[in-house]
């Protein structure tokens, strides 16, 4: 097991709202997977309660790390 000091950094942003930039993470509608690997999430903001949908690319995401992206980010 490699040690903490060898594991790669992965730099991300925040997921925010499109229509109000709040970081509160929204409610959850529906999640789907596309046809190229990538998964579209529809959602509501908690804080202005509009819609918006998160696309998440997959593919140019580690493998082990696409879990740990959408948890912590949303
Ligand atoms: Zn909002």
């Amino acid at each position: 097991m490699a040690t903490w000091e060898d594991a790669p950094l992965v730099f991300t942003e925040m997921v925010c709202c499109p229509h109000c930039h709040t970081l509160r993470k929204p409610i959850v509608i529906r999640t789907e997977r596309g046809g190229d690997g990538s998964r579209s999430r529809k959602q509501v903001c908690r804080v202005c309660s509009r819609r918006w949908v998160l696309v998440i690319e997959t593919e140019a995401l580690p493998e082990n790390g696409s879990s740990g992206f959408l948890s912590d980010t949303l």
